[in-house]
This record gives C-alpha cells, structure tokens and sequence, in this order.
C-alpha cells in the first residue's frame, strides 16, 4: 500500500527523535510507506514499532507493512495549543483504528469535524526538514 503524500512548506515543529532502530520507520513514511513490528512469537501487531513484543515480551520482532486504512475513532479541535504547535492551532486530532487493529493516535486533516467510524486513510507529510504522517477521511 502506498501512501499519498502531502507537502508541508514548513519544518516539523516538533520533530521525531529519529534512533537507529526507528530510522526504518521515518525512511518509509518519507517513501510513502506505512511500516511497523509484528511479533514472532505471538504474532500480534505493535505501534509504534518496538524491538520487543509489549504482549508477551519477545524479543524476537520483524518488520512489517501496514494498509494505511481504517477508521475514525475519535477526534478533537486542539485549540489551546502547546507552545511549540501554536503556530499551527487549531489543528485536528484523531484516534484512528487501522484495518490491522491497531489503534493509533495522529494528526487528523480535514476543516470540518468528520463523523466517527468515517473511513480515513494515512497520508505521508512531506516537510522541509522530513516526514510525519497524519489521517484524512476517504470516504
Ligand atoms: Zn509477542
């Protein structure tokens, strides 16, 4: 699955502290790509993507892909922003259930408060200095 990808003419104002193990991560959001860990042992999913599995503590972890598509679970208006975001308040907030069921927080991108359980769909933000991603509803 390939994720658009929208353009942002500004840097992050927050960016992600990028390590070596999440740097896989950030490289395929910038590539359009939706990636995290899946378990080896007890097969379950993981987001953000970890180096150990979170349900039963394996270390053993690969790399998998993810559609990109799921659900809207719950949004806000952030209106009070924190300091360093207030350049870009009011932005939208959601809490997405992607197909693979995996619950996700992100930035939501749309001007009018979508209805809840709306189809949305991950999109890469391409800014000046690197990726995020964020949701837009598609349906
Ligand atoms: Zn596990």
């Amino acid at each position: 699955m390939t994720l658009d990808i929208v353009r942002v003419d500004r840097v992050r104002a927050y960016p992600p502290r990028v390590t070596a193990f999440t740097q896989r991560f950030w490289d395929s959001v910038a590539q359009g790509r939706l990636e995290t860990t899946v378990c080896e042992d007890c097969g379950k999913l993981s987001f953000p993507p970890k180096t150990f599995c979170p349900h039963c503590w394996s270390t053993r972890t690969r790399w998998t892909g993810l559609s990109g598509h799921g659900r809207l679970y719950a949004q806000t208006m952030i209106h009070a922003a924190p300091a360093i975001f207030r350049d870009e308040a009011p932005y939208r907030v959601g809490i997405v259930d992607l197909q693979e069921g995996l619950r996700i927080a992100t930035r939501l991108l749309s001007d009018e408060a979508p209805k809840l359980d709306t189809p949305v769909e991950i999109v890469t933000l391409l800014y000046t200095d690197g990726p995020l991603f964020a949701a837009r509803p598609n349906g």
